[in-house]
């Protein structure tokens, strides 16, 4: 059974330490692996280049906006052209974070956006607290043909429909099986199931400790989020749609191709 990890940061430093046995682990999973900025883009491109089965994605993270180079455009440019197959993202727009620009991230959001739809691209989208405003934004846009992936969803179950007529995919993370989540984690029962996909976002949204299979700590000791809880994600996510993992695991990959284009 093949695995497919629709969102993660594999790049982010906090996984140095424990990349080299994430990656050596025969039964890597395919993952897609989200680039925040141009900070993160290089490493993004090497850990694509030395393992098929990572998926680049480049692209400005909506809390980055603020510190990118006036030539990011150009630099995100020459990296889609060195990589075809790449998606566009993480993109957003976020209004949870302090002092949010959101005039600033609207502008590259839609810049970004309209990337993924001249190349017919998947993006890679995270919104926080801005769903109305997403949802417009997206409605007003041209938009990759194959679609695009709302990462770890956390809007209104009553959205789930018009967003899918505009072409969303949605995905969702470890951090829904806290308690507290427990509406967020019940609306992945209705998302229909040709949109479906699971992510882990390692190294964020770690499931409750309780239930981690793998848990792992950063060079500080603080808590992160093991790329192998993949695994739990599929049995939690087939319980709640009363699925076999085998037969969750067929539709996750159907879905994954479509949108991402791998096999
Ligand atoms: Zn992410």
């Amino acid at each position: 059974m093949h695995l497919f990890d629709a969102h993660n940061h594999l790049q982010d430093a906090r996984l140095d330490a424990h990349r080299t046995a994430i990656l050596s682990n025969p039964t890597a999973h395919t993952m897609v692996v989200a680039g925040s900025g141009e900070d993160d883009w290089a490493e993004v491109a090497s850990l694509a280049q030395a393992h098929s089965c990572v998926l680049p994605s480049f692209g400005v993270h909506p809390w980055y906006v603020k510190e990118q180079s006036p030539e990011w455009r150009e630099r995100l440019e020459a990296l889609l052209a060195q990589f075809p197959k790449a998606g566009i993202g993480e993109i957003g727009l976020d209004r949870w974070i302090e002092n949010a620009d959101v005039d600033l991230q609207q502008r590259f959001f839609i810049e970004q956006l309209a990337l993924a739809a001249r190349d017919n691209r998947a993006a890679s989208i995270h919104c926080l607290r801005a769903w109305g405003l997403m949802e417009e934004m997206l409605r007003a846009s041209p938009r990759p043909e194959r679609g695009f992936l709302l990462h770890s969803y956390g809007g209104p179950a009553e959205m789930v429909s018009s967003l899918v007529k505009l072409g969303a995919y949605f995905s969702v993370s470890p951090y829904f099986l806290h308690e507290r989540k427990a509406k967020q984690w019940a609306t992945f029962a209705e998302i229909p199931l040709n949109r479906l996909l699971i992510e882990t976002d390692a190294p964020d949204m770690w499931p409750p400790t309780v239930i981690n299979p793998h848990p792992l700590h950063d060079q500080e000791g603080k808590e992160i989020n093991h790329p192998a809880n993949l695994e739990l994600m599929y049995e939690s996510v087939a319980k709640l749609r009363g699925m076999t993992v085998e037969d969750l695991a067929a539709v996750v990959q159907g879905n994954f191709q479509r949108l991402f284009g791998a096999a």
